[in-house]
This record gives structure tokens, C-alpha cells and sequence, in this order.
């Protein structure tokens, strides 16, 4: 079946064909590891793994690089501002190593609890500076880049064309630009490969130029060509990161070697909350820490991210994400009726959802209309094993864990008649083991005695 993907290069989607035949190399932009993640930046990890998950339920075997960004770049994504890590190992008194270590674990760790298949390769950028410094050569040698008193900048005007992704208008971008923060630079678009460090900078290096550090964008260029090639399938990240990060990764990399480096390029939209920006003055930067404290799961966060398209925007509130908690649980509910169901289902019933489940995700990765197959599959009446094995099956995209038991962490009050009931039944105290399952009953769970022992839902 054809998979179609949005291309950002484009503007259009078009049907996918990786460079070899079966396998994709892809690469996607990681975290700037000065603070915790927030479900923002959750949101389009999320994104690169349902395409990972698509592209394998479609037989690709993937090579996939994402980097750690543990130089510091600018707050602002142009050469501005203050340096994150810095600013990071500041306000933690610690050094800038010691932050991205801590950060990079931590990110990790969400990973993990979203369900996030990890990329093959994750590359730190302190880990390729010589790689780094080596591509800014090659560039200077071309002739695609100059020097002023203390950074190398890229020259955006010897390029055919500046801005292809964002087909931003050069010569508008000029005349509204502010006074500019360096001088020395010779065109608005210039953007700097490698930077003098003064003498308090902590991150620096010695290198061709003397003790510097690397621009923001040279990472992603470096590594990508290191470990996928000069032009590789798909390159990923977050909408923010068209109109200047992956504008000059495109640039850098045709200074290197005349060539975009990636056939697609795909990103994911924003997410809102409470239709509005997240912002630190609105105290509305949440993590998977805070999701946590209100009890729920990083496994909800991932079910209420279905209910959008990766390329609109998604709007956070308490109340959807309660939807999508409950939306799961029953959700795996069905999936267990399903899987103890005895009824047999119709080779063509299988078929015609399958069908259906894959042309939802090879529509661009469209979840939200294959979730609606998952839902009708969930609500069949007929409850069949086909049914639980055709819902692991899109399981496999949805990364769920439908088969997972859910773990619930029951209140105090509840855990004491759990254990009471359990003493009853080792007693063989049926009367007293019926009225407390009564008990809980009432109380809303629900109690199933297996062969493994008393299991305790939420009904
Ligand atoms: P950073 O660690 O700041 O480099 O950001 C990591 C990723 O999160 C980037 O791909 C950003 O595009 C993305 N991102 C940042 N804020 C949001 C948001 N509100 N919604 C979705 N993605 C975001
Ligand atoms: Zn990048």
C-alpha cells in the first residue's frame, strides 16, 4: 500500500520512496538539555515515534540518528541572547556537563514511560566537535563562508536560493529587519558556524580558529552527514524549526556539498494549552512530572496525542487529557473482553479493518481516522480473540501496551478489604470473601478471582 507524507519542502504530500529500497534513514532534532522536557517538546517526540512505528508496520527497517544538544545555543534561535546551558549551569550551580547529563537521563526517562521507540543512534553534539569543525572547513573552503572579529558566518547570498522550506522572501526579511546585533555580518541571514569563546565562556574548544565554540546548527548537519550520509529519507522536528535551523542545516549542507541533505522533511505542529502559548509566566509549563501529581500516566498523554493530526495544533486541558485516561482504560477493557471472547469473526470482517487501519496511517499518519477503526473494532459486539489480535496488531503503531495490565495504585481504604478479602479466601471464608468483594463493589471496582490471584479494577 502506498504510504503518503507530507513534505514540508513541497508543500505537498507525496508518495514515499527511501533512497534504498526497504530501509529509511531518518533523522530527527533532540532536546536542548538544560531543563526538563516539557508535553510540549513531548508532543513531537511523540510525533517521530508514530512515524518510526508507521514506517516499520509498512516493512522499512530504519536507521534512525537523534542528537542531544548539550552545547548551549542561544535562547533565540538566531545568534541571540543568552547561552541555555550557561544560563542552566548558573542558576543549578553546577557545571554545564553535570546539567546535560541530568537532563539527558531525565528526558530518557519520559521517553521510556511514553512508549518512545529509541532512535538507533543518539549522538551528543559534545561528541562531534571535530566533526563539526571539519564540516565548517569544508564550507570556508568552498567559499561559502567569512570571518568577522570573532564568529565565522555562513553567507546566505552565494546560495541559488536562501529559504527554500519556508520560502521566506529574502529581500522582505531585509527591510524589516531590526538593527543588527552584529555589525560585521553582511546579509540578514547570515548565521554563525563557529564563534570565538571570550574567556569566561565554560563550553569552548581548541580548534581551528582558536578556543571557540560551534553555532547551534552545524551539530545537526555534522552528525547527520556522519552517521546517514550525504542525502538520506526523512529529517524531523518541530514547526519552529523551519524558518531557521533547518533552513540553515539546508544551507550549510549545500555549502558542504551543493546537496539538501534530506528528500522529506516533516514537523510537528504546536501544542496549546488552554488555547493559548505555554509560558512560565502563566505557570503553564507542565512536564510528565506534573501529569504524574494529578494521577495521570505519560500512557495517557500518548492516547489524548491521537486525538489530533501531528501537522495541527493540539490544545491541552485538564479535561481532555481526563478523557483520554478514561478513553484508554476502556480501551484495554475492550481489548480483554475481546481477548476472552469465544465468537469467531469472518476472515473479510479482519480484512476490511486492516485495510482501513493502514490507510489511516499511510494517509500522512493520520490518527485520529485509524483511531476511529480502533473505536470500532473496540465496540464490536461480536467479541472474538481476531479482534484482540487484530487490535495488537495496530498496537504495534499505536504503542499503547492494550495487553498491559493497568496498574492501579489503590487507596489506603481499598488496599486493607484487598488484604482482608485475601486472608478470607486463604481461610476459606467464602461468605466473608463474597461480602467484601460486595464491598468493593459498591465502592467502584471491580474484583475478578483468576489463577494468579485476586485482580482489583476500576470498574
Ligand atoms: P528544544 O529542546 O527547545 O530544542 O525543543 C525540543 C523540541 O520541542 C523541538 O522540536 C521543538 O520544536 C519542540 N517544541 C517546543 N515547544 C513545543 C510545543 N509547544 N509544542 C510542540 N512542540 C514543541
Ligand atoms: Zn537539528
Amino acid at each position: 500500500m502506498e504510504l503518503k507524507l507530507y513534505n514540508t519542502l513541497t508543500r505537498q504530500k507525496e508518495v514515499f520512496k527511501s533512497i534504498d529500497k526497504n530501509k529509511v534513514r531518518m533523522y530527527s532534532c533532540g532536546p536542548t538539555v538544560y531543563y526538563f522536557a516539557h508535553i510540549g517538546n513531548l508532543r513531537s517526540y511523540i510525533f517521530m515515534d508514530n512515524l518510526r512505528r508507521v514506517l516499520k508496520y509498512n516493512g522499512y527497517e530504519l536507521l534512525h540518528a537523534m542528537n542531544i544538544t548539550d552545547v548551549g545555543h542561544l535562547e533565540s534561535d538566531a545568534d541571540e541572547g543568552e547561552d541555555k546551558m550557561i544560563k542552566a549551569a548558573k542558576r543549578e550551580n553546577k557545571d554545564p556537563y553535570e546539567i546535560a547529563k541530568f537532563y539527558t537521563e531525565k528526558f530518557m526517562i519520559d521517553l521510556n514511560k511514553l512508549n518512545i521507540s529509541m532512535p538507533e543512534i543518539i549522538c551528543k553534539a559534545t561528541d562531534h566537535i571535530k566533526e563539526m569543525e571539519e564540516y565548517v572547513q569544508k564550507i570556508i573552503e568552498n567559499g561559502y563562508a567569512y570571518e568577522t572579529k570573532d564568529t565565522i558566518y555562513f553567507d546566505t547570498s552565494k546560495l541559488d536560493k536562501y529559504g527554500v522550506l519556508s520560502n521566506i522572501n529574502v529581500e522582505e526579511q531585509k527591510a524589516g529587519a531590526r538593527v543588527e546585533f552584529d555589525k560585521e555580518k553582511k546579509n540578514v541571514t547570515d548565521f554563525a558556524l563557529w564563534i570565538k569563546a571570550p574567556e569566561n565562556h565554560i563550553m569552548k574548544w581548541d580548534t581551528f580558529w582558536g578556543k571557540c565554540y560551534p553555532g547551534w546548527h552545524i551539530e545537526c548537519s555534522a552528525m547527520g552527514r556522519k552517521y546517514l550520509g550525504e542525502q538520506f529519507d526523512i529529517h524531523t522536528g518541530g514547526i519552529d524549526h523551519i524558518p531557521i535551523h533547518h533552513e540553515n542545516e539546508i544551507a550549510q549542507s549545500k555549502g558542504y556539498s551543493g546537496k539538501i541533505p534530506a528528500n522529506w522533511w516533516m514537523h510537528c505542529e504546536f501544542l496549546l494549552i488552554d488555547g493559548g502559548k505555554m509560558s512560565k509566566s502563566l505557570n503553564n509549563v507542565y512536564t510528565i512530572a506534573d501529569l504524574e501529581k494529578k494521577g495521570f500516566t505519560a500512557m495517557d498523554y500518548r492516547m489524548f496525542n491521537f486525538t489530533s493530526h501531528y501537522r495541527n495544533k493540539l490544545n491541552f486541558t485538564w479535561d481532555s487529557l481526563e478523557s483520554a485516561k478514561i478513553a484508554l482504560s476502556r480501551l484495554k477493557e475492550a481489548y480483554r473482553k475481546h481477548a476472552n471472547g469465544e465468537e469467531n469473526v469472518s476472515e473479510e470482517i479482519i480484512n476490511d479493518y486492516k485495510t482501513r487501519f493502514h490507510e489511516a496511517i499511510n494517509d500522512d499518519l493520520n490518527m485520529p481516522q485509524a483511531m476511529g477503526v480502533v473505536w470500532e473494532i473496540a465496540k464490536n459486539s461480536t467479541k472474538s480473540k481476531k479482534f484482540a489480535e487484530l487490535l495488537l496488531k495496530f498496537d504495534e503503531v499505536l504503542g499503547l501496551r492494550l495487553d498491559e495490565e493497568e496498574k492501579i495504585d489503590l487507596p489506603e481504604e481499598i488496599q486493607k478489604i484487598v488484604e482482608e478479602r485475601i486472608r478470607a479466601r486463604e481461610n476459606k471464608d467464602w461468605a466473608k470473601s463474597d461480602e467484601l468483594r460486595d464491598i468493593l463493589n459498591e465502592k467502584g471496582y471491580t474484583v475478578k478471582d483468576t489463577k494468579d490471584g485476586m485482580k482489583v479494577t476500576l470498574k
